[in-house]
């Protein structure tokens, strides 16, 4: 049955959005690729986040004083931030390598890298979602970010203006010319940041189109196979051990989201990532729905609007690998909504979910080749950003993995910024 298992090209472990990003690269450079995932393709993080392209976020989130807002939010039992106390010392030494990353110095550092990937991927986007491209309800509507208090929407003033040399400055909106933009928001809003590039689509509609235009294109996937372990030799990987057995390549990337972490520790390989558990509630559309995805700021809460359906989504949990569903976490999500939006629950629920966003300390994925093993690249830590920047990781990727030119520089994405 797996007769070909021995002569894979590249073999890609993870079928999130970002190694779905890659295997389409790579079968474009025309390679012959397999991806294995451990479950179903698209069933990570990948499934239930809030779908924005969010190509204006150019601001890392260990930025100066985000530890001491984090602190301060952790007091509130509905604090969109919970960090789990732990002897856990992997997390312990993250939070504090986190609250290092929080200079002036790394955030200038992070937004010339993530203006580029960020900026790659929304041109890639369009390719991608073109017409008789993938389907995945894609919309060019912007993003607005929405405060309730007029200090709070002040605060993003310093954010913007690290944007505008790059082209991506908010417009100020307040009172009616806000609620013309959106009128689904309640008139007791102080008012909002509209960023007018950005653009959402359907994550789950997005990886099921992904998947069958890899499978049309000749990739080989895999689902319910689970990598193990790598089995390596002289500086290099040479198979991949499965609950199915083994599948040798002669390239390997693993892009197993929050999961690279042990995967990668079994070479003998420190990745500094934690898992950052997000909650989502997906529903029909509530009668008054609104028209833009909209970023509930104080509360941290995204509303995202489709044509099929209409999710709320947030929360930052450490806690682990554990993806239990905590019920005051959901009914946070809604109770924020409420506080913004006139009708802001659609019935009936169709989905509560959560998922672990892959987060490194400096808020900079991780792409490219693993220290030690030449045929290994890595294509993870995505963090809150995982399905905007996909496209032009998996571009990244490619290239590193066909030695040819990279389109943006690949050294803040170094997996040797941690060794
Ligand atoms: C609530 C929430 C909202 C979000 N909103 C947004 C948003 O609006 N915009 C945005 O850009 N990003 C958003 N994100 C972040 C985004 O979802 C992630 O960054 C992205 O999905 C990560 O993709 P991935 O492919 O790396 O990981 P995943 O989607 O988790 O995929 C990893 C895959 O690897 C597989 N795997 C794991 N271990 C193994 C193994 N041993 N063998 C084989 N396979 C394995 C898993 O089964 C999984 O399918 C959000 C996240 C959350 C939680």
């Amino acid at each position: 049955m797996h007769n070909d298992r021995k002569s894979d090209d590249v073999l890609v472990i993870g079928g999130g959005v970002i190694g779905l990003a890659c295997a389409h690269y790579l079968r474009q450079a025309r390679r012959a690729v397999r991806v294995i995932d451990q479950g179903t393709v698209g069933a990570g993080a990948s499934h239930g986040n809030c779908g924005l392209v969010f190509t204006s976020d150019l601001v890392p989130l260990c930025a100066p004083g985000a530890v001491r807002q984090g602190i301060l939010g952790l007091l509130r039992r509905t604090s969109p931030l919970f960090i789990k106390p732990t002897l856990d010392m992997g997390r312990i030494s993250w939070l504090l390598r986190f609250a290092g990353m929080c200079r002036v110095d790394h955030v200038r550092h992070a937004i010339r890298a993530r203006a580029a990937i960020l900026k790659s991927s929304g041109h890639l986007y369009e390719a991608l979602l073109g017409p008789g491209g993938l389907e995945a309800e894609y919309e060019k509507r912007g993003v607005l970010l929405v405060y309730r208090s007029e200090a709070a929407m002040q605060g993003y003033a310093a954010v913007n203006d690290l944007l505008r040399p790059h082209g991506l400055a908010a417009e100020a909106l307040a009172g009616k010319a806000l609620l013309d933009v959106e009128p689904a928001l309640r008139e007791d809003v102080y008012g909002a940041w509209y960023h007018r590039g950005d653009s959402h689509l359907r994550p789950d509609k997005l990886l099921a189109s992904w998947k069958q235009a890899l499978v049309r294109s000749g990739v080989v996937i895999e689902e319910d196979c689970r990598l193990e372990r790598f089995r390596c030799a002289a500086g290099c990987v040479e198979a991949a051990v499965t609950n199915r057995g083994e599948y040798a390549a002669r390239d390997f990337v693993l892009a197993a989201g929050a999961w690279s972490v042990p995967l990668f520790a079994r070479l003998g390989l420190k990745l500094p990532m934690q898992p950052g558990k997000g909650y989502s509630i997906t529903m029909e559309r509530p009668a008054v729905c609104p028209q833009i995805p909209c970023y509930l700021y104080e509360r941290r809460v995204v509303a995202t609007p489709w044509p099929s359906g209409y999710r709320l989504g947030g929360t930052m949990e450490f806690s682990g690998f554990s993806t239990a569903l905590n019920p005051r976490r959901l009914a946070a999500l809604t109770a924020a909504a409420g506080e913004y939006l006139t009708d802001p629950v659609g019935h009936p629920v169709v989905e509560e979910w959560t998922g672990l966003r892959p987060m490194t300390y400096d808020d900079l994925p991780v792409i490219g080749r693993a220290p030690r093993f030449r045929n290994l690249t890595l294509a993870t830590g995505h963090g809150m950003l995982g399905v905007t920047t996909a496209p032009a990781t998996g571009k990244l990727v490619a290239e590193i993995v066909c030695s040819a030119p990279p389109h943006i520089d690949p050294e803040p994405f170094s997996v040797s910024r941690f060794q």
